[in-house]
């Protein structure tokens, strides 16, 4: 598969990189890696990475306008929908590659790989150059890592293989990254999103079978000084609470229209739970965008349902 990936990429002279809408940092880092990694290998082909951007990610380098599109590759990573895919449409182009680690939705490409056991798009890029001619440096392992990291969790989450840690390490390695440094730009955050924090601990309500949710109105957001984007950012951060078992931020995007819904699990899948509303994801790991917080209480009560079957199926260790 990765054979065949290369042979279309050294093929074409024009290749534009893709990514799904909500940039993260494992999006961001997958298309600027394999961006940067094609054109060190190729120094003469035409490379775009496009969608919209996020000031807080700039670190990873800077996304390109698209002009004419004509006979070119589009790329598309960490995307497992048309729907999701940001800025590009994908008539325009003459051949598509799909680099996915998110459960299977649909075919839409002409070579599409997916391994939903991978941590991130980014550990696949890894592998892509790992496997093929394309080259790699310092600057392209960095950005590798901080998508893997991103994506993991800084390795915490189940996704984390042996295989994982293994290429993480030979990149450590080989390329002397310093970790430390690395971190920085990505965990790096305003005071008012620690404060944004505060206020979700003290808000958060807990259903007995162990549902956390939080209501975060335009309202909230500009008391703190934060924008729709913050809580997603955070909330990672709200695992391993005794009490909780899934936990779900609702937050309301007056820019955009909709309610934005992020939510974790540490022992139900969910997102099969998101499917219903038009939203997805990985297992523990999904999001939607509704347009009422009347449906944020049917999920809540979705959820609430899936973690007392999972309570009284006994596959937990859920104290009280
Ligand atoms: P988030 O909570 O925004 O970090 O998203 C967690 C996971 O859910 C990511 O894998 C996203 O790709 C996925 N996801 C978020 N929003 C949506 C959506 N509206 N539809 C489908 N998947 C989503």
């Amino acid at each position: 598969m990765y054979s065949d990936i290369y042979k279309l990429i050294e093929e074409f002279d024009k290749i534009v990189l893709a990514r799904h809408v909500g940039v993260d940092p494992d999006a961001m880092a997958s298309v600027m890696a394999l961006k940067d990694s094609i054109k060190l290998t190729f120094n003469n082909k035409q490379v775009y990475a496009v969608g919209s951007g996020s000031n807080r990610f700039s670190y990873f380098g800077k996304l390109d306008k698209l002009d004419n599109m004509n006979d070119s590759l589009l790329i598309v990573l960490d995307t497992p929908d048309i729907r999701r895919i940001d800025g590009v449409n994908l008539e325009d182009f003459k051949k598509i590659i799909k680099i996915d680690h998110h459960p299977f939705v649909e075919k839409f490409a002409d070579i599409e790989h997916i391994d939903d056991t991978a941590s991130s798009a980014s550990e696949l890029v890894l592998e892509l150059i790992n496997t093929t001619p394309l080259l790699m440096d310092k600057n392209i392992a960095s950005k590798i890592y901080l998508g893997i990291v991103s994506d993991t969790n800084r390795f915490m989450f189940n996704n984390s293989t042996s295989k994982t840690f293994l290429s993480v390490a030979k990149m450590i390695e080989e390329y002397h990254l310093e970790i430390d440094k690395l971190y920085e730009p990505l965990y790096l955050r305003p005071f008012n999103e620690v404060k944004l924090e505060g206020y979700i601990g003290l808000n958060l309500e807990i259903t007995n079978s162990g549902v956390a949710y939080i209501k975060l109105t335009d309202e909230i957001l500009n008391k703190y000084k934060v924008d729709a984007a913050s809580p997603g950012n955070m909330i990672n951060n709200f695992n391993y609470i005794n009490e909780v078992l899934v936990w779900a931020f609702f937050t309301e995007d007056v820019k955009n229209e909709n309610i934005r819904v992020s939510v974790r699990s540490r022992g139900p899948v969910i997102n099969t739970a998101l499917s219903k509303y038009n939203g997805g994801g990985h297992k523990y790991a999904s999001g939607a965008r509704i347009k009422t917080m009347e449906e944020a209480s049917q999920i809540i009560n979705d959820l609430d349902s899936l973690c007392k079957i999972y309570i009284e199926e006994g596959r937990d260790n859920f104290e009280n």
